[in-house]
This record gives C-alpha cells, structure tokens and sequence, in this order.
C-alpha cells in the first residue's frame, strides 16, 4: 500500500518520567529500538505503529512528523484530525498544547499552536505569491469552535454560559457535519487564533470546576475551518473559474482512556463512566474498520457515541487522521499502557 493511501496512521508518544516518578523511584518499562516504530512494554510484550516517539522527541519534531502535512493539505481542501489518547497524566494535553496553566518555553509549546502558526503563515504566503506574479491573490475566511463533550453532551467553550440547558444538535447539512447554534469565531491572525484558543481552555477549566468534575472525563474538541476562494485557469479555455474550498481541522483532547475499566461506580459517576466508554469504544471501532482494507465498503459505525458522529466528515474518505496515543514510562503504570499500547495497536 502507498503511504499515501493511509488516512489513519497511529504514533505512540511516551513522556518523560515525571519528578515525582523520580523521587519514589519508578522503573523504567518502556523501551524502543532506534530507527523502529515498535514499543516494547516490560520483556517481551512488543508492538508496532506508524511511528514511536521515545521520552527525548522535541514538540518540534512529533509536529512535523506527524502534524505538519496535514496542515498543508487542509490548504488544498482536505479535512483532517488529529486526536491526543491515553491514561490521565500520560500527556495528552501537554502534546496537544492547550493548555496554559502554566508558562511555555518555545520549545515546549504543542500542535495546536504551532498548526496555528502554520497555517497562518501557509495563507499569507499563498497570497504573497500570488501578488509576486501578477494573479488575483485567493481569498481565505477561518473560523474557528471550541466544544468539549461530557456525558454525550456538546458544550461550546466560547460561550460557556449557555450552560448545561442549551442542547446543541448534531445534523449534516451541505458543508458537512455542523452542531447547530455552536458559536463561531472569524480569526484573522495567528494571534487572535491563540486568543481564542486560551480563553477556551479557560473557560473549560472554570467550567468543570463548577460541574464538580475534571477535565479529564470529558473531551474537548478544538476546530479550525478554512475556506478559500481562488480563481483557477478552466482546462482547455483561456478564460478563469472561481474554486471555492473548504476542510475542517479537529483537534481532539480525548478524555483519560483510565475509565474504560472502571466499574463498580455508581449514579453520576457510573452514567460518565458508562458514556466517556462509549466515545473511546466507538472511535476505537470506527478507527479499526478504516484502517481494515478487507471492511473497506463495509459498514463503518460512526452513530454509536457523540465522538464519531462530530469527527464522521474528518475521519476516513479524503480525510486524514492521526491519533496519537500517550504513555508513561513508569512501571506503576504498566497495566494502563498495556491497554493503550493495545488500543492503539487495533486502531493501526
Ligand atoms: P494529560 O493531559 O494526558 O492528563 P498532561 O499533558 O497534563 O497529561 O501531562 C502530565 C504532566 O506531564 C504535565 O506536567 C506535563 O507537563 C508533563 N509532560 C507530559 N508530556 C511531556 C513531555 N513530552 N515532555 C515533558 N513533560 C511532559
Ligand atoms: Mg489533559
């Protein structure tokens, strides 16, 4: 198969030791061959995937490796996701970049705001030249949406106070999926992009603490639509079209992956359990099926959780995927990264 044709490749990433793993003392159960795209876990349980990122790779290079391209092709029109899986505290949040509780070194800073970047640079650039050589330059309008999904339920982080009543409906209209009555924000820089972007996480963070729960038992989805409006020479004829193009790119912070196995809960907790389970199942499934030629033309089941029906337009098709599943080091976390290596492994 040429590379190419993957529209879901799968990255595992392990982080470095925290200073608190240090102190008590953990070992170290994760090991990767240079130059392999294989973990393996303890002395023997081994897997492979697109590619392995080791505890040492830079934000810089786990973006361009896997994030870079994709952001190039949303210029063309192509829809795409990336999505951060994994166990609470495997860094998720820390690869995706969004979130800033604390103060970031340029070094330390995560996709989301270096997609940003990217994109921002790659529209002005496509305007530059298009001045350089005398042509009409393109037009672009990017707008973004901010939504975390908790118990199945949409809500938008640019406009938090709409608060727990307002139901928002997924529907499919011309331009694809859409949640009706989602807020929309017009972006014209890379700058007021980050604006936009902090005070989402802001407001994610106050509103959990309000709900009484964490962050980490919902997921939060951070959209960027381009559109594009470029004129194109007509084939055989000296006259011009208008193109107009259109992609959405998802970047999802999925929930802890750690309550796939949790049982014995009960009332709220158990109806988050039950339904953050569901999201985690039912991309799993739905990753699995695309990533399986022989399923192909076969039923792919988007509609069993909120999750797949969002992502249904950015997941499969022309759309590319990449999901990159996080993991510590340590051994007292060793049964969460078996799943996780698991999970990933079926996704690939
Ligand atoms: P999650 O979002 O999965 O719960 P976080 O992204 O919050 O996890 O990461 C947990 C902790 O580990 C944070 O203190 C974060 O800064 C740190 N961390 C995670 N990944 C890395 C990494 N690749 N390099 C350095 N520190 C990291
Ligand atoms: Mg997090």
């Amino acid at each position: 198969m040429d590379d190419d044709d993957i529209t879901v490749r799968v990255a595992i990433r392990i982080r470095p030791q925290t200073p608190r793993e240090i102190i008590d003392m953990c070992q170290i159960c994760t090991f990767v061959q240079p130059g392999e795209p294989q973990v393996t876990l303890g002395n023997d349980k081994t897997f492979s995937y697109n590619y392995v990122f080791d505890t040492d790779t830079s934000q810089e290079s786990v973006y361009e490796t896997c994030v870079a391209a994709l952001v190039d092709s949303s210029l063309e029109g192509y829809n795409a996701t990336v999505l951060a899986y994994g166990q609470t505290g495997s860094g998720k949040t820390y690869t995706m970049g969004s979130g800033f509780d604390v103060e970031l070194l340029p070094e330390q800073v995560g996709i989301i705001p270096r997609a940003i970047h990217h994109l921002f640079d790659g529209i002005q650039n496509r305007i530059n030249r298009a001045h350089e050589s005398g042509e009409i330059p393109p037009e672009f309008k990017v707008t973004t949406q901010f939504m975390e999904l908790y118990n199945e339920e949409v809500i938008d982080l640019f406009n938090p106070s709409s608060g727990k009543d307002t139901v928002y409906k997924i529907h499919e209209g011309g331009g694809g999926i859409q949640i009706k009555g989602i807020t929309q924000k017009t972006v014209t820089s890379a700058e007021e992009t980050l604006q936009c972007l902090r005070l989402g996480a802001l407001s994610r963070t106050t509103a959990s603490t309000q709900m009484n729960t964490q962050s980490s038992r919902s997921h939060a989805i951070f959209t960027l639509h381009v559109k594009q409006q470029r004129i194109v020479p007509l084939t055989n004829s000296d006259t011009n079209e208008f193109e107009t193009l259109t992609s959405k790119f998802h970047f999802v912070d999925l929930a802890g992956s750690e309550r796939l196995k949790r049982t014995g809960a009960t009332g709220e907790r158990a109806k988050e359990g039950i339904s953050i389970n569901c999201g985690l199942l039912a991309l799993g499934n739905v990753i699995s099926a695309l990533g399986d030629k022989s399923k192909k033309a076969t039923h792919i089941p988007y509609r069993d959780s909120k999750l797949t029906r969002l992502l249904q337009d950015s997941l499969g098709g022309n759309s590319q995927t990449v999901m990159i599943a996080c993991v510590s080091p340590s051994d007292r976390d060793f049964m969460e990264t078996l799943n996780t290596l698991k999970y990933a492994n079926r996704a690939r």
